[in-house]
């Protein structure tokens, strides 16, 4: 006997697909079938039931062989660990929920750590150029009922966000759009003829590292003022033909992805697609979002900016919140060799980060409180699975457009198994222990 669990949140990529159906065994241990999700997101709720899943805490041998250990042993180490530490670094936060997130940050403040997640290697340019010129914004809802011009830019959701199309961007029927793709244009920049770009209307196969030259470009030909012949490789008269249903649509958005936020000019090259934005607004109604990635990076940010005023690369180490980008971001710290200790919740800088820092995460301690074997589990000292966020611990999340939404529990975690919020919690109290203060 099986039962269905409806309106299930997918905690896989920024789109929190909230319309998940999950078939579950009787027992509501594990998980049967996935409906609706795409395939990376079915993967995650069915990685749940792997046979190879690590289900107590390791502790990494001299000869890199592992010895089970404890959850009580886990969480000593990890308070000794901070307790011991001058400037230990805290890093990841964007696969778990805002609650995890709020213990995470109060244990950074009491250690006097540096708090930074995984945005400081994907849209920190896009904190940095909202808080330089604002954001005119909307939610996806308001895309899918009303935009008619969809801008991607440097982005490919055909494969990084599969149903982002499918829901909001490009083929639901809008209230005010109707017909699906017939009733939106779309417009395609990338370097690479992606598979996004062949459905696109207008694809323009941008010079790599150029996009600061093509959004400038397109700020000209908003004012009807004259191209050169070719901007960043692309025609003037396909920029003038981009420009120009832009201007015809009654709702416009640009969705733009790490393309922008990770190649030359980075913050001015969002700074700039947010003028365009701008300047779209004296001609028709235009927004622009950033396409986050992991499910609740967007809710790190959130988090962090009410507790401590800035999104990401927060130094608590002089006992005061500091923030600036390129001194207190994670790669520049580790690189300065800086920190002495480094915990990593629900991540995995091991794969996204340069060598050189993941060769200095690996001489310092470390502690990896992650799900499964990861390159950066392999280089911790001790490495903490925990229940799988939004499938086996519920909790809150953001989706890309700032949108919270509460992600429920599907079924139970693997017995004994705590989730990141407990365990963070305890490492908190017996810090207070440790430190002295309640
Ligand atoms: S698009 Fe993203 S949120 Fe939606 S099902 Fe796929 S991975 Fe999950």
């Amino acid at each position: 006997m099986t039962k269905m669990v409806t309106d299930v949140v997918c905690p896989f990529c920024g789109v929190l697909c909230d319309d998940l159906e999950v078939e579950i065994s009787d027992d509501g241990k594990t998980v049967v079938e996935v409906y609706n999700a795409c395939a990376v997101g079915a993967a995650k709720f069915l990685h749940t039931a792997a046979k190879d899943r690590v289900k107590r805490p390791r502790m990494q041998q001299e000869d890199g062989s592992y010895r089970e250990v404890s959850y009580d042993d886990a969480i000593e180490y990890t308070a000794q660990m901070l307790a011991r530490a001058k400037k230990p670094l805290m890093y990841g936060w964007s696969n778990t929920n805002c609650e995890a997130q709020s213990v995470g940050h109060e244990i950074a403040e009491r250690v006097g750590g540096v708090v930074d997640n995984t945005a400081t290697v994907c849209h920190g340019p896009s904190l940095i150029a909202i808080q330089d010129v604002g954001i005119p914004s909307c939610t996806l809802g308001e895309i899918k009922n009303r935009a008619d011009v969809v801008i991607f830019w440097g982005c490919n959701p055909a494969h990084a966000h599969p149903r982002h199309m499918s829901r909001y961007s490009i083929f639901p029927r809008g209230f005010f759009t109707g017909k699906g793709h017939k009733g939106r244009k779309m417009i395609v920049v990338d370097p690479r003829n992606t598979d996004t770009m062949r459905l696109a209307d207008v694809g323009l196969q941008i010079e790599q590292g150029r996009d600061y030259e093509l959004l400038s470009a397109f700020r000209v030909a908003i004012r009807g003022e004259e191209l050169p012949n070719m901007v960043a490789g692309i025609p003037k008269e396909k920029i003038y033909e981009a420009v120009e249903i832009m201007k015809n649509g009654r709702f416009g958005v640009i969705f733009f992805g790490m393309g922008v936020t990770q190649s030359l000019s980075k913050h001015h090259n969002i700074d700039i697609a947010i003028m365009v934005t701008k300047d779209m607004n004296e001609y028709t109604k235009f927004a622009i979002i950033a396409m986050r990635g992991h499910y609740n990076v967007t809710g790190s940010g959130q988090v962090m900016g009410w507790q401590f005023g800035y999104p990401f690369a927060t130094d608590l180490s002089r006992g005061f919140a500091r923030y600036n980008p390129g001194e207190t971001t994670s790669n520049d710290l580790l690189r300065r060799r800086e920190v002495d200790a480094i915990l990593v919740v629900a991540s995995d800088p091991g794969s996204h980060f340069p060598i050189s820092s993941v060769k200095e995460m690996a001489k310092i301690p470390s502690v990896a409180v992650v799900p499964d074997i990861n390159p950066t589990s392999a280089i911790s000292k001790l490495h903490v699975p925990v229940a799988i966020n939004a499938i086996e611990a519920g909790g809150n999340c953001y989706r890309m457009d700032n949108v919270p939404i509460d992600a429920r529990k599907v079924v139970d975690p693997p017995e004994g198994m705590l989730s990141d919020y407990e365990f963070l919690t305890r490492v908190n109290k017996r810090l207070g222990e440790l430190m002295g203060v309640a």
